[in-house]
Order: C-alpha cells, then sequence, then structure tokens
C-alpha cells in the first residue's frame, strides 16, 4: 500500500494581505476533503475531483462561484481531469455557468473525446444532468468589482483569486490532476486558457500530476505539464523539474505562474514565480497550508 496524498493549489498572483489567511485555510480544508476520500480507499480520480469541488463552491477562488469574467461581463469556464493510471483525460473549456465543470469534466472521461468546447460542451453536459444556472448566480459583488477594475480602468488583471487545481494519489500509487478556472479576467470571448488543455495546464500519468495556474497563454506555448513529466519521466528530480519548468515559462515564455506536482514516491512539491499561490496538502500523518 502507497501512502496516499493530495496537494490543491488556489491559484497564483498577488493574493491581498488580508484575504491569505482564507485562501489558504479553503486549500487546506479542500484538501483535507479530498484526503477523507482518499483515506475511504477511493481513488485519485475522485478525491482530486473532490477537492476542485470543494474550492468551487468557495467564492474567493477563481471557479464555479466567483470565476473570473470576459470582457463582455460573461462567464465562460474551462476546466479538465487527468487519470494517470488509465490515462484518460477530460477537458471543457469555454463552458456555460455550471456550478461544477469539475464534475463534467469527470463524467466525461467515460466519452472518447478529450475536449469538448463552448455551446455543444455545455448541451451535452444538460443532456447528461448537469444544472445550467444564471450567471448571476456565479458571481459575486468583488469579482464585478474586479471586472470594472480591469475593464473600465485598465488594471492589470492579476491572477489573484486564481484558478484551482489538486494533484492526488491514492492507496495503489495512482495519481491524478484536475483544474478548472473562469480563465484570466476581461478575457477575449472565447478565449481559452491552459488548465482545460492536456499536457499544459493539466497532466498525470504513471510518473507524475500536475496542475499549474497563472499566465495560461505562457503555459500553453510551454507545453508545461507535458514537460514536466518528460523530465521526471528521463531521471531529474521532481523538485528541481517544477523549478526549473516554472523559471523556463517565465524567462523563455514570458509568463509568470505557479504549479503543484506530486509522483508515485515523493511530493507534495510546490513552486511559483509569482508573490503567492495558496495551496494545502493532506497525508494521513496531517494537513496544513501555504502561501
Ligand atoms: N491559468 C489560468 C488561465 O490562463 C489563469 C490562472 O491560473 O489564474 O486561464
Amino acid at each position: 500500500m502507497v501512502s496516499p496524498l493530495i496537494l490543491v493549489h488556489g491559484g497564483a498572483g498577488s493574493i491581498p494581505a488580508g484575504s491569505q489567511q482564507a485562501h489558504a485555510l479553503g486549500c487546506q480544508e479542500a484538501a483535507e476533503v479530498g484526503g477523507a476520500v482518499l483515506a475511504a480507499g477511493g481513488s485519485a480520480v475522485d478525491a482530486a475531483c473532490a477537492a476542485v469541488e470543494i474550492l468551487e463552491a468557495n467564492p474567493i477562488y477563481n471557479a464555479g462561484v466567483g470565476c473570473a469574467l470576459t470582457r463582455e461581463g460573461r462567464v465562460s469556464l474551462d476546466a479538465a481531469v487527468m487519470d494517470g493510471h488509465t490515462r484518460h483525460a477530460a477537458g471543457l473549456a469555454a463552458l456555460d455557468a455550471f456550478p461544477h465543470p469539475i464534475q463534467i469534466a469527470k463524467a466525461m472521461l467515460e466519452e472518447p473525446e478529450v475536449l469538448l468546447v463552448g455551446h455543444p460542451a455545455s448541451e451535452w453536459a444538460v443532456s447528461r444532468g448537469f444544472r445550467r444556472v444564471p450567471e448571476d448566480e456565479l458571481t459575486t459583488e468583488a469579482v464585478k468589482a474586479q471586472w470594472r477594475r480591469v475593464v473600465d480602468q485598465g488594471a492589470d488583471p492579476n491572477f489573484a483569486g486564481g484558478t484551482v487545481g489538486a494533484v492526488a494519489r491514492d492507496g495503489s500509487g495512482h495519481l491524478a490532476a484536475a483544474t478548472s478556472t473562469g480563465g484570466t479576467m476581461g478575457k477575449k470571448p472565447g478565449r481559452v486558457g491552459d488548465s482545460p488543455l492536456i499536457g499544459a495546464g493539466t497532466y498525470a500519468d504513471h510518473y507524475c500530476a500536475v496542475s499549474a495556474t497563472g499566465h495560461g497563454e505562457a503555459f500553453m506555448r510551454a507545453v508545461f505539464g507535458a514537460r514536466v513529466a518528460d523530465a521526471i519521466r528521463y531521471g531529474e528530480d521532481p523538485a528541481a523539474t517544477l523549478e526549473r519548468m516554472l523559471l523556463r515559462t517565465r524567462d523563455f515564455f514570458g509568463g509568470f505562474g505557479g504549479a503543484i506536482l506530486i509522483t508515485p514516491h515523493s511530493g507534495p512539491h510546490q513552486f511559483w514565480t509569482t508573490p503567492g499561490m495558496s495551496h494545502g496538502w493532506w497525508t494521513p500523518e496531517g494537513s496544513g497550508s501555504g502561501i
């Protein structure tokens, strides 16, 4: 029996001092919920998705309730999950207002397709019994105020209030990664970030599970998740790989951010090139958080 582990993030960015504690504790709570799934013998996929669901329900993060809005003030959600054991993966991009996109991605693991986008993706989710809600139900006053600052006043969109993600290892040593986001504040309608793209913001196989957050365009151009996995597969130290790839994403592709990583034998590993990245972890020995 392998020692189970789950690590979650609540987004990379400059998290205001007044919200740092809530950001970190929200991550710890999500990790504990995922940890309970692992402790009960649940799979890495079930645990990672359970943790992400908790973060999607928490309005301080940019996923589910509290998601960022497009330039037009609309909801457009991205999410993905990958099962490292089967290497099945499922992503949804530019999805309508669903409170838990990660549940939809998990249901899509059964399908042959890897990525569904836009209106047809939303229609498929509805056909599978998922509840689409009015956009207002996912939009908080804090998000509206930030949207006005970014769209009307040209403020930096920042990544704070971030994308959420989880990486988990179950008792059989299987790995999974899950990520969910509203994307960048004030994004172009139709814009898709790295989170739902397998091998960019989300990736899992036999060697590692990784979930990223930050400037999605840079993580896509860096093919971040796939490169991390390849480096580990060819023997590079996991913590060193994570740091090297995030510095490369910053220095070679011009994007700041962070990521969480676990392998069958190591972790939790986390690193960021932004001022902070809220994160939380659970192991059978206990749980914790950081920022
Ligand atoms: N990576 C996400 C995106 O570009 C944003 C974030 O992590 O905050 O959509």
